[in-house]
């Protein structure tokens, strides 16, 4: 009997091929990379902190203004093949990360589980953030080595 079953998008497309679509789909909404880093001037170290970007819904558990984003906020870039290929910093389970890296998808991705809050105990939120305001010092919260 002729098998039928079709391997999903992520395991068989290469970043480049997905549409925009899978694409975004992909992200699993961890919101790792909506929280600030800071860089050693010395060693170029990088250095996670527990502060969520000014523009994060920290309850939301989302972007506040996914559509302007990059309008709003500086240094807020989409994320392209070329620029999963040059951030160093991308967390080790970021899914674009893994993929351009021809590893799987964890299995608790949001596109393996099919509840898009699987994602929450691996993500931002098990990192306790707070949200970027005028009066924080990121040095003081920084909360672990940089994801290299
Ligand atoms: S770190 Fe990667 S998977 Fe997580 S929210 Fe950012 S882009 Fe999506
Ligand atoms: S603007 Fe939105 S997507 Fe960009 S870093 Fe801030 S919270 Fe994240």
């Amino acid at each position: 009997m002729e098998n039928t079953t079709t391997a999903p998008f992520w395991e068989t497309k290469k970043l480049e091929e997905l549409t925009t679509q899978e694409w975004e789909l992909l992200c699993d909404g961890c919101g790792l990379c909506c929280l600030h880093r800071l860089q050693d001037e010395e060693d170029d170290e990088i250095y996670l902190t527990r502060v969520a970007c000014r523009c994060y819904n920290i309850e939301g558990r989302l972007c506040s203004d996914y559509a302007n984003r990059h309008q709003k906020v500086e240094g807020c870039m989409k994320l392209t093949l070329e620029r999963v290929k040059e951030f160093e910093w991308l967390p080790q389970t970021c899914a674009y990360r893994l993929r351009y890296r021809g590893e799987p998808l964890p299995s608790w991705h949001p596109l393996i589980t099919g509840d898009p809050r699987s994602s929450y105990p691996y993500g931002m939120h098990a990192l306790d953030p707070i949200l970027e305001n005028d009066e924080i010092d990121l040095e003081d919260h920084v909360i672990l080595e940089a994801l290299k």
